[in-house]
């Protein structure tokens, strides 16, 4: 039951509104990636089921569109 209530809180911390850049003192390495849902830096971690990499906090894909905006340098 411990496991359930700790998921719940990871989804009530995403941003109704997300980052449209990240904060310029932000140094990313280069695996990771900032997540405009979550307003810090993560490592995207691939989804073995679709493929797809994935915000192991918010579970946002990085093809999201607010991702790939805020991550512009790395398009
Ligand atoms: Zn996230």
């Amino acid at each position: 039951m411990d496991k359930q209530i700790d998921m719940f809180d990871t989804i009530n911390t995403r941003n109704e509104t997300p980052d449209k850049e990240m904060p310029e003192s932000v140094n990313l390495t280069k695996k990771q990636r900032w997540c405009p849902y979550c307003s810090k830096p993560v490592v995207f971690i691939r989804d073995k089921v679709s493929g797809v990499k994935r915000c192991p906090y918010c579970n946002i894909s990085e093809k999201d569109y607010n991702v790939k905006m805020v991550n512009n340098n790395w398009l």
